[in-house]
């Protein structure tokens, strides 16, 4: 997600703050220093840090329990509404999404427990409905807090835990795709309540930004399921242009510019008299090129090159990453002898996911 910052790593995992959660910071101390000064806002100030600290324990909860399955987990992001952790695949099995699901509530009603279990040693009153988040002692309103994130977390909406627990029950009857898709639309409507809720005269700005949230996390968590199951078992010989030009090393910019402008491809491999691909011409490359050399200077002088290029039998995810990491609109697609057989441009991809997409359904 943008807006996010690298504040730290714990065994592997990159820890990420939400520029957002760093502006209910900002935005709670503030508030508390007009009201009680100095004292107060630090002491919010500490106790949205000490929570931060059990979001973050939630989210190893997650974490651990994924690394027993195989899953890595490169980072998780918190949020103002709690901790995405982003795992690098969703687990197969169904129980095992479960499992992965509901080990962070459970390490969150741990931390309840043990607060309250402190509470009671210190001579706290039993009753629980005594605890509150406005008032009393730290750990007693860390305690209500807590319990709050409990029951917020068990709602079944995507990115809540509750809507991974709503997806893997589903997925066991009806598969992950199908299963995503229900629990993303029960996610979007309890959103869209939410949200209404929150404009109306009992609302509040925070209920219209977790709404504004769980859509996002739905919609993000839809569309990426579908995407892979989209590209599951094709490679790139699949999703590649087939039809398109080349400029040879000694053509001038004049020539390119020519060529960009009779059709909608928008880079060109630059190929030598053997037809061997020496380096890929973009509309940068050629906008640069004109401003820097003149029409009629060699694409040669102008084009990326050596330009990274991939194989048609590569599969289509780790082609769609060699894509993305190379920071270019598209790659040449080489055979094993060395012929240019395609070109691999994000364009073209969107439009062939869009189209399976659709067909899958
Ligand atoms: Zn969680």
């Amino acid at each position: 997600m943008r807006w996010s910052y690298r504040i730290g790593q714990v065994a592997g995992t990159d820890i990420k703050v939400h520029v957002t959660f760093i502006l209910l910071l900002a935005w709670l101390g503030f508030r508390e220093y007009g009201v009680g000064g100095g004292a107060a806002a630090l002491e919010i100030t500490l106790f949205v840090l000490a929570l931060f600290a059990c979001v973050t324990l939630h989210e190893f909860g997650h974490i651990l329990m994924a690394r027993r399955f195989g899953v890595r987990t490169p980072d998780v992001l918190l949020l103002p509404i709690g901790g995405v952790a982003r795992l690098e695949r969703i687990p197969e099995e169904p129980r095992q999404e479960l499992l992965i699901a509901i080990a962070g509530p459970v390490v969150t009603l741990l931390i309840a427990a043990a607060l309250y279990a402190a509470l009671r040693l210190a001579g706290s009153p039993a009753s629980l409905a005594t605890f509150n988040v406005e008032s009393g002692p730290f750990a007693a309103r860390l305690m209500a807090v807590n319990i709050w994130l409990l029951g917020f977390n068990l709602i079944p909406a995507f990115p809540m835990d509750g809507g991974r627990v709503l997806r893997a029950l589903l997925a066991t009857r009806v598969g992950l795709v199908r299963a995503t898709r229900a629990a993303a639309l029960v996610g979007q409507v309890l959103a869209v309540g939410m949200g209404l809720v929150g404009l109306s005269s009992q609302g509040s700005p925070m209920l219209i930004l977790i709404a504004f949230f769980v859509f996002i996390g739905a919609a993000t968590e839809a569309s990426a399921v579908e995407t892979r199951a989209a590209a599951q078992g094709v490679n790139v010989a699949q999703m590649m242009v087939t039809q398109f030009r080349t400029l040879p090393v000694y053509a001038t910019l004049a020539q390119a510019v020519d060529l960009l402008l009779a059709g909608e491809q928008r880079e060109f491999p630059v190929v030598d008299n053997l037809g061997r691909t020496e380096g890929l011409l973009t509309r940068d490359n050629l906008i640069r090129g004109l401003r820097e050399r003149g029409p009629e200077s060699t694409v040669a002088e102008s084009m990326t090159s050596p330009a990274p290029t991939i194989s048609p039998s590569t599969p289509f995810q780790e082609g769609l990453e060699r894509l993305r990491a190379s920071g270019l609109p598209a790659l040449p697609v080489v055979d094993a002898a060395g012929g240019l057989v395609g070109l691999l441009t994000m364009e073209n991809i969107s439009e062939l996911l869009l189209v399976r997409r659709a067909v899958a359904r």
